[in-house]
C-alpha cells in the first residue's frame, strides 16, 4: 500500500472519529511499515501509542482493510530505535518445515497470528487467582515431554488467557527454536479452514496443522455451533494428541459449559489439564497497576502520582484487567498532555465513565450468591418464600446490599427477589439499617460482604 492509500484512509477516519480526535491522535501518526499483515506507525510518545492502540487501532485497521491493504494488526512504536528495541510483533510462529520436496507455497506461508511482544511471562503478574494457570503455562513453555494434553485455560474476558498463551509461544521460541509453534484464534482457524475448502486445498490445510509441534488455539468457544469447523478441529486435535504434540486451548468458560460444542470434543478437551483463571482480587489488580506504573515511570521521568490513586483504581475497577490497564493509560496520557499531577480528583474526573460502568457490573444475582454463601443457605432460598429468621435475615441483607451497591430501584430489586413487592424490599432495607447500629456481628458481616463484592 502506498502513502496515497493512507491518505484516503485518513479521509475516511476523519469521518469516523471526528475532526478533533483526528487532529489530536491520528494526524501525527506516520506509517513506517506495512508488511505481513502488520501496519506500523511511528508515534511521538509511548502514551500516545498506547492511547491510539486502545482507542483507534480498530478503526485504523478496518479502514486500511477496506482500502485493500490486508492488515491483521496495527502497531505503534516511538521512533525507529524504539521499534527495534520493542518489536511488538514476534516472528509469526510457524517456521518452514525442513524443505521437503513436496512443500507448497501455502505450507510455508501459512503463519499463525502475530504475537504481542508485551505478553511475556516477565510481564505477567502472578497472584492467587491465576497462579495455577500460570504454573501450568510455565510447564508447557519448558517444552519438555508432554505431561497433560491439552492444557485448557479458561476464564472471563481480560483475565490473561491470551497473555499466557503468547508468553508460552515466546518462551518456546527462545528455548526450543526448533519446535514449530502455531498460535491462532479459533476464528482464524475457521477462516483458514473455510478458505482451504474454497480453494480445494484441504489436504494442505490438514498437513500443515498436523505438522506443528505445539498448537495453540485461542477462544475456542468461537467454533461452537460451526459444524464443519468443529469436525476439522476435532480431527486435527486427535491427530496431534496421538502424535504426542502439545495443544493449548483457551475459552471463556469450562469445556462442559460451552453450548453447541459436540460432546466428543468436550470430553477430549477435558482429558488434559483444565485450569481456570479466577476473577482478579484486589492484590493482583494492585500488582498489575504497579508494574504498569513502573514501566511508565521509566519512560516518563516527570510524572507525579499521588498516594492512593492506584489503590483507588484497584478497588473500583474490578472486572477486567484490560479495562484496568486502559484506565491507567488514559489517566497517564491525560495527565501528561495537560501537565498535571495524577491525583484522586483527576482520576475521578478523567475516568468517570469507566468508574460508573464498573459499578454497574455488580449484579443482584452476585450479591444474592455471595450472601447465601456467607450465611450458608441455598441461593434458591433468597428468592423463595421461607420466612424463618435464619433465611429471612440473610435475604434482607442481600436486599440491603442490592440497594446500596447497585443502581436498581426497589421494584426492580423486588422482581429479582422472587417477585416481591417494593414495600417488602424497603422494609428489608430499613430493618438492616436499624439492626446494623445495635448488632455488631451484623455490622461486621456487612462490611465483609461489601468488601468481597466490591473486590
Ligand atoms: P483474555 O485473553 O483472558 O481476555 P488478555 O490476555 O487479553 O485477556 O488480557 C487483557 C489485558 O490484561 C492484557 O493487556 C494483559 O496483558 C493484561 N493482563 C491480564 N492479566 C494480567 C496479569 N496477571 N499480569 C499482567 N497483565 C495482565
Ligand atoms: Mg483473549
Amino acid at each position: 500500500m502506498t502513502n496515497e492509500t493512507w491518505g484516503q484512509v485518513r479521509e475516511e477516519l476523519i469521518k469516523r472519529v471526528g475532526k478533533n480526535n483526528y487532529t489530536t491522535w491520528i494526524e501525527p501518526l506516520k506509517l513506517s511499515h506495512l508488511k505481513n499483515g502488520v501496519a506500523r506507525f511511528e508515534v511521538p510518545t509511548i502514551f500516545f501509542g498506547d492511547w491510539v492502540q486502545r482507542n483507534y487501532a480498530d478503526h485504523i485497521r478496518t479502514q486500511l482493510t477496506s482500502a485493500g491493504a490486508l492488515v491483521d494488526r496495527v502497531e505503534f512504536a516511538v521512533g525507529t530505535a524504539a521499534a527495534e528495541a520493542r518489536p511488538a510483533i514476534a516472528a509469526a510462529a510457524l517456521k518452514p518445515a525442513a524443505k521437503a520436496a513436496r512443500t507448497r507455497a501455502s505450507d510455508e506461508e501459512l503463519p499463525g497470528a502475530p504475537l504481542d511482544a508485551r505478553f511475556t511471562f516477565d510481564s505477567f503478574v502472578v497472584g492467587k487467582p491465576n497462579e495455577l494457570a500460570h504454573a501450568a503455562a510455565r510447564r508447557v513453555a519448558e517444552g519438555g515431554p508432554v505431561t497433560f494434553n491439552p492444557l485448557f485455560l479458561y476464564g472471563g474476558v481480560g483475565l490473561g488467557k491470551t497473555h499466557l498463551m503468547h508468553a508460552i509461544a515466546h518462551e518456546l521460541q527462545s528455548r526450543r527454536p526448533e519446535l514449530r509453534v502455531l498460535y491462532l484464534s479459533a476464528e482464524q482457524f475457521m477462516y483458514r479452514f473455510v478458505q482451504a475448502l474454497r480453494d480445494r486445498q484441504v489436504m494442505d490445510f490438514k498437513e500443515l496443522f498436523r505438522s506443528v509441534d505445539v498448537l495453540m488455539v485461542d477462544d475456542v468457544q468461537f467454533i461452537a455451533g460451526k459444524d464443519s469447523t468443529q469436525e476439522e478441529f476435532f480431527h486435527t486435535f486427535n491427530a496431534l494428541v496421538d502424535a504426542n504434540k502439545q495443544i493449548v486451548i483457551s475459552a471463556d468458560r469450562a469445556p462442559g459449559e460451552i453450548k453447541d460444542l459436540e460432546d466428543r470434543i468436550k470430553s477430549r478437551l477435558q482429558c488434559g489439564l483444565v485450569v481456570d483463571l479466577h476473577p482478579t482480587d484486589y492484590e493482583l489488580r494492585l500488582g498489575i497497576l504497579q508494574q504498569k506504573v513502573d514501566f511508565y515511570r521509566s519512560q516518563y521521568k516527570g510524572l507525579v502520582l499521588a498516594d492512593g490513586v492506584l489503590e483507588f483504581l484497584a478497588h473500583r475497577i474490578t472486572t477486567n484487567v484490560r479495562v484496568l490497564e486502559g484506565a491507567l493509560t488514559r489517566l497517564f496520557a491525560f495527565a501528561s498532555l495537560v501537565g498535571r499531577e495524577i491525583t484522586l480528583d483527576l482520576a475521578q474526573d478523567c475516568l468517570a465513565d469507566i468508574l460508573r460502568s464498573s459499578d454497574r457490573k455488580l449484579s443482584i444475582e452476585e450479591i444474592q450468591r455471595k450472601v447465601a454463601e456467607h450465611y450458608n443457605i441455598r441461593l434458591s432460598d433468597m428468592i423463595g418464600p421461607k420466612r424463618l429468621r435464619n433465611i429471612a435475615r440473610p435475604r434482607q441483607v442481600a436486599m440491603y446490599l442490592s440497594k446500596q451497591l447497585t443502581p436498581r430501584s426497589l421494584p426492580e430489586i423486588g422482581r429479582r427477589f422472587g417477585g416481591r413487592d417494593h414495600t417488602t424490599i424497603m422494609h428489608g432495607v430499613r430493618k438492616i439499617e436499624e439492626l446494623m447500629t445495635i448488632d455488631s456481628q451484623l455490622a461486621d458481616d456487612l462490611q465483609l460482604l461489601r468488601r468481597l463484592l466490591q473486590g
